[in-house]
């Protein structure tokens, strides 16, 4: 049967083939990878040996010389659905050929039966690599995040080590060394914890779950059944599920740091955190930032010529600009961010993950609005400036709390002495 097989194949395979090469370049993000002309003839001559020696070899032989020609083509980024197009075009004119010479139906089964095992072994060679990839990915982010101790980022890792080891369960077949599919108990508590009886977040992680839990039972059936073809669509649904979780578990530390702010001492005026909770909350925030590999960037703000402002119109005037200027501050920062009130008209912001640029960006946005606040004292308009200090440090973070405030505010007196109402970065 396969001897057949291989007849009707080699009839016309220099014109099939042509088909084949025409429609790969016909994408034309392939077209870079072949040479000339001649770099496809002698493409054409390989591919054909490669197709008849692998229609007669033995069932083992050719599971393995299609994975790795999966492998092959997954390196040089040719797309599966191109391939499996070309592929259709081979199996199309062989089964015509067959057909033309009335041959018995079961020849025309073996063909299909052939064919459908091509794109399984192929498929599986790109899963391979799709594996490999992912799973080394995984490893360098646990790699950096090992040491955090915090509730979320505990979550986080928790559910990367669960996705490295259902990866590493379909990379070698085997369902039996896959974790439970399903969320742990503690994990569901874990979330319910951080994201204080929020019904709205809380169903929205358990949909996900059940989602990764589906597409995850699914993988295991079409891979114990041998059809790769099927595996690979549900293998990026899988990881673009879980993307999704990632951003859900940035979503609990948004909510966690919300909660655990919630809880801090409050400046009555400003509505800022005090001064009381800068250490400890700089030092939390340095672990993340280390462990995350992001930046930190402090922004050191004081009102220009304030005690002006307390002479002639009084403290109480005074007040109602420290808490409109706060409030502005307060107002710019996103979520994940915190302000201090530093001192007396002093503030500190802590903008995690801001570059320089972007932390210079901010407080100059800061500073114009500070500059826009209109304020009426005894019948008579009155405006305010401030001025502005940046200082960004990048991970590993060796200057001390103090260290690093004083770095900005250095900024912030360039800022004072060459004139005020300005940003200094
Ligand atoms: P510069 O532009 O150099 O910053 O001048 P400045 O006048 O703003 O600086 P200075 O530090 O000399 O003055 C700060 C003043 O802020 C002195 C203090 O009385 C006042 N202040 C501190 N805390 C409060 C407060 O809670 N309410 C009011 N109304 N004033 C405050
Ligand atoms: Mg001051
Ligand atoms: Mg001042």
């Amino acid at each position: 049967m396969k001897q057949q097989i291989r007849k009707y194949a080699e009839l016309d395979l220099d014109a099939l083939f042509k088909k084949f090469y025409d429609n790969i370049l016909s994408s034309k993000d392939l077209s870079n990878f072949f040479r000339d002309d001649a770099h496809i003839r002698s493409l054409i001559e390989r591919q054909k040996v490669f197709l008849l020696d692998t229609i007669t070899a033995p069932d083992e032989e050719m599971r393995e010389r299609y994975i790795k020609l999966g492998e092959i083509h997954y390196d040089i980024s040719v797309p599966y659905v191109d391939y499996v197009f070309g592929m259709h075009l081979l199996e199309e004119g062989i089964i015509h050929n067959i057909v033309a010479h009335g041959e018995p139906v079961a020849l025309l089964d073996a063909t299909f039966q052939f064919f459908k095992l091509v794109r399984a072994y192929t498929a599986k060679g790109y899963l391979n690599k799709m594996l490999n990839a992912d799973i080394s990915d995984i490893d360098l982010y646990l790699s950096h995040v090992q040491r955090a101790s915090d509730i979320d980022t505990a979550l986080a890792i928790e559910s990367m080590i669960w996705l490295k080891n259902v990866l590493f369960a379909i990379k070698v077949e085997n369902r039996a060394v896959a974790p439970a599919l399903h969320m742990h108990a503690e994990t569901i508590d874990a979330i319910k914890m951080v994201t204080h009886g929020d019904k709205v977040l809380l169903d929205y992680a358990l949909d996900v779950a059940r989602r990764m839990e589906l597409d995850a039972g699914n993988i295991f059936f079409f891979i114990e059944s041998g059809s790769y073809e099927e595996v690979l669509p549900l293998y990026r649904d899988l990881l673009s599920i879980y993307k999704l979780s990632l951003m859900l578990t940035n979503v609990v530390t948004i909510a966690s740091t919300n909660s655990l702010v919630q809880k801090l001492a409050k400046d009555q005026l400003t509505g800022m955190l005090t001064r009381h909770s800068l250490h400890p909350m700089l030092r939390r925030e340095l672990l993340l930032a280390e462990t995350g590999q992001y930046a930190l960037s402090l922004v050191m703000i004081d009102i220009d010529h304030f005690k002006k402002i307390n002479d002639q119109y009084g403290h109480l005037a005074g007040d109602e600009v420290l808490a409109r200027v706060a409030q502005v501050a307060g107002e710019a920062i996103r979520a994940t961010d915190f302000a201090f009130r530093f001192g007396g008209e002093e503030f500190l912001l802590v903008l995690k993950g801001a570059s320089h640029k972007l932390a210079a960006t901010q407080a100059e946005t800061i500073r114009e609005e500070v500059e826009r606040l209109l304020f009426e004292f005894e019948g008579k308009p009155s405006k305010v400036t401030a001025s502005f200090g940046v200082a960004t440090f990048m991970a590993p973070f060796e200057l001390s709390y103090n260290q690093m405030i004083e770095a900005a505010d250095r900024k912030l007196y360039e800022s004072k002495s060459s004139g005020r109402n300005r940003v200094s970065a």
